[in-house]
């Protein structure tokens, strides 16, 4: 008779829980360890952001772990060997901190500013920046600084909160969702839950990047754009906006600096300053009062167009007046932004109306 096949000793194995560093989604996850190791990780089920789903990146985190190419000990460049050769040796943290400490010392020394001092994506950011400017140099950043940050201080001036890797638009009433270039390599596992949602309901998902790989591959609609040009895309769709006058006027009455009064004195002092009064408030001109108020009052009614003269005389425009003089200017047109971005001008034309459509109609 055959003996049974023997399967794994699990009697070893324990489950921990925990959140997946990857990127910033921090999805569940479930860490199955055996004498000390990671063996393998799983999404948890019972996990809000991500339910169970656990994407590539997740998964590779044990490489974080168990890759032959992590970093276990300080390492020096073998006396004598070039540059680039890859050559070796491990020294002690010891030996490792009185190196720097002896570089740093020489730097600190001369000009501290010489130091550039970058850490990789961390919890610690508050930390690494006191430490850099007490040592003296403003030169220094983390992975946020052109990574998550941007995308939460967007998320904070569009939707009024931030992340929304932790699937922050709102999936259940979204009908229209554009997303702008995002990283081939990004994979947030509640942005594919949230996607599957919005289109199980029929909502319309717009896709602006070079490539058609990743979320891009399940867009309705695909704008392969050139690389570098997203920015006169946007300003092009606002010029659409402006010129078919269809923005949303309550809103930039209460939530932004549109209607606040900026100094026009071009090649003089002052120029392009928000009018301030004598305690520094931003003044907007009140239409009821026919005087210049304190923009940040919530009882205002202001112009959010218009031209003035402050009381020392300086002409002044609203923010508003000046975004429209500058982008409904032709260069700005679908026609011009279609040789610089490569997406045709209808194209242009029609999702900045389509925008508007799910927004106001
Ligand atoms: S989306 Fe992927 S990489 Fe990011 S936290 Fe979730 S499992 Fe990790």
């Amino acid at each position: 008779m055959s003996s049974l096949p023997k399967f794994e000793d699990h009697s070893r194995q324990e489950v921990k829980y925990s959140t997946c560093y990857m990127c910033a989604c921090r999805c569940g996850i479930k860490v199955t360890v055996e004498n000390n190791k990671v063996r393998f990780i799983q999404g948890n089920r019972n996990h809000p952001i991500n339910k169970g789903v656990l994407c590539a990146k997740g998964n590779s985190g044990i490489m974080k772990q168990v890759s032959p190419a992590k970093l276990k000990a300080p390492m020096l460049r073998k006396q004598g060997a070039e540059r680039g050769s890859g050559e070796f040796e491990i020294i002690s943290w010891d030996q490792a901190l009185d190196i720097l400490t002896e570089r740093l010392r020489k730097i600190r020394e001369t000009d501290p500013k010489k130091l550039a001092f970058f850490t990789g994506r961390d919890q610690m950011q508050a930390l690494t920046g006191m430490w850099a400017t007490q040592f003296g140099t403003n030169n220094w950043a983390a992975h946020g600084g052109f990574c998550s940050v941007n995308m939460a201080a967007a998320g904070l001036y569009t939707m009024g909160h931030a992340f929304w890797e932790f699937g922050d638009p709102d999936w259940d009433r979204t009908k229209y969702f554009m997303m702008w270039g995002v990283a081939e390599d990004h994979a947030s596992n509640p942005i594919k839950l949230g996607l599957e949602k919005l289109k199980r309901r029929g909502g319309k998902f717009v896709s602006v990047n070079p490539v058609r790989t990743g979320y891009q591959a399940i867009a309705d609609e695909w704008v392969g754009i050139r690389p570098g040009t997203d920015a006169m895309l946007a300003l092009s769709m606002i010029h659409v906006l402006l010129r078919n006058d269809q923005f949303d006027w309550d809103y930039l009455v209460r939530y932004t600096n549109a209607i606040q009064l900026v100094v026009c004195t071009p090649g003089q002092k002052g120029d392009g300053l928000i009018l301030r009064d004598e305690n520094g408030k931003p003044l907007c001109w009140d239409l009821e009062q026919e005087t210049f108020v304190d923009a940040t009052q919530p009882d205002v009614k202001p112009a959010l167009f218009g031209e003035y003269t402050a009381p020392d005389g300086r002409p002044v425009k609203t923010v508003m007046t000046l975004i429209a003089e500058k982008y409904l200017d032709e260069q700005y047109s679908p026609e011009n932004a279609e040789k610089v971005t490569g997406v045709p001008a209808e194209q242009i034309e029609r999702l900045a109306l389509e925008m508007e459509h799910v927004a106001f109609k």
